[in-house]
């Protein structure tokens, strides 16, 4: 009997997870993604060192938003779906961007929640539209949702966001639990000096909320190239801080590939999960690959190679052809990010141009 064909890397990592962005727009301008209002520019000034990073101009997007002509269809999308899923992928993740902005998100999870060996369909969003459409994509066939919530202070979270939005997330995470997109999972980044002193106050939200609060490390993804080391609150800080209030203990990895650690919070009454990619990478137990807005694949967050499938996609390429080169793009993956090397250069996409 043949054996059944698979994503597998040059490093002998097996590809289950692909996620996909489906739009490089966003309504938010996080602090550590796109950092393009004033109060971002306000938060990197003091620790500015005069490193060569993007010049902004007021009024203008240090990334513009790509041409719709440039973005995929629902039907490419699903295309890639499709072969990615033939070939073992069975866990995707919509992300953008903001990816409640593109019209007609509930058709694209219709057409990937019809594919049959996904067993995982989950989305990011940042909240503020999904009130909106929550009850669409649950009936589209989404399974469940991870939503963005950096903060608990109405005006740390516009500081954070340059929005004012915190009700409306807030209603995005609850709506989610009551329409049963579970588990709910909520993903805080945490940056030195701008909301290290909430890491116990949404270790609580975690407990009051039952919802699994994620602890994220900032990653060097930011428009303004602004990140440095002393701005990451490191994973063992976060359970350090947490510890010093509740008990914390860490539970049993669900999957060898997860990004998070798993803790147990308050002796049972949550659980909190931490990412620490820069401290404690967990490259060598990666099976993600990306798909952007634009039909790049990415197989790592931080390449500086990306993988066109656009051409395939638009010049009449079978499935054949396509499996093959999705094959070969693999096999190319990175054995991991360099964060930590010392010559490491931070990706010229942003994390909202990539899909987390
Ligand atoms: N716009 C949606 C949202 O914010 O949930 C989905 C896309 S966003 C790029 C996906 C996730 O990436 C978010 O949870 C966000 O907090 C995280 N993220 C963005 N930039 C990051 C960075 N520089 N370091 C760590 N996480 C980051
Ligand atoms: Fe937008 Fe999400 Fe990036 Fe924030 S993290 S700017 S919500 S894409």
């Amino acid at each position: 009997m043949s054996r059944p064909e698979v994503l597998q890397d040059s490093h002998n990592r097996v590809i289950r997870d692909l996620r996909i962005s489906i739009t490089d727009r966003c309504n938010f301008n996080c602090v550590y993604c796109l950092p393009e209002t004033e109060e971002a520019a306000n938060f990197y000034q003091p620790v500015a060192t005069g490193a060569k990073r993007p010049a902004s101009v007021p009024g203008k997007l240090l990334y513009p938003w790509k041409p719709r002509s440039q973005i995929l269809s629902f039907e490419e999308i699903t295309r890639v779906a499709q072969v990615a899923a033939s070939l073992g992928v069975d866990k995707i993740r919509i992300t953008g961007g903001e990816p409640l902005l593109r019209r007609g998100v509930e058709s694209l999870i219709s057409q990937i929640a019809a594919i049959d060996s996904i067993r995982d369909l989950s989305l990011t969003t940042n909240g503020t539209h999904f009130p909106r459409l929550a009850k669409c994509l649950k009936e589209a066939g989404l399974g469940r949702v991870t939503i963005s919530l950096d903060s608990l202070d109405r005006d740390n979270f516009k500081k954070i966001t340059g929005r004012n939005g915190l009700a409306e997330v807030l209603k995005s995470i609850r709506l989610a639990k009551s329409l049963g997109l579970t588990p709910v999972k909520v993903n805080a980044v945490i940056i030195r000096g701008l909301n290290e002193h909430e890491i116990v106050r949404l270790a609580k939200f975690a407990m009051d909320e039952d919802i699994i609060m994620r602890f994220i490390e900032f990653m060097p993804l930011d428009s303004r190239q602004a990140w440095r080391r002393d701005h990451v609150v490191s994973g063992d800080e976060i359970a350090g801080r947490i510890q010093s209030k509740y008990p914390l203990t860490r539970l049993p990895a669900d999957n060898p590939s997860g990004t998070s650690t798993r803790w147990s919070l308050g002796d049972g009454a949550a659980e909190i999960g931490i990412i620490a990619p820069v401290t404690q990478p967990f490259c060598g137990n990666c099976n993600r690959i990306r798909l952007t807005a634009d039909g790049k694949i990415r197989t790592c967050l931080f390449s500086h190679h990306e993988h066109d499938l656009k051409p395939s996609l638009r010049d009449g390429s079978g499935t054949a052809e396509l499996t093959a080169q999705l094959q070969q793009i693999v096999l190319k993956k990175e054995p991991g990010h360099r964060i930590n090397e010392p010559d490491f250069v931070q990706p010229a996409r942003t994390m909202s141009l990539i899909g987390g």
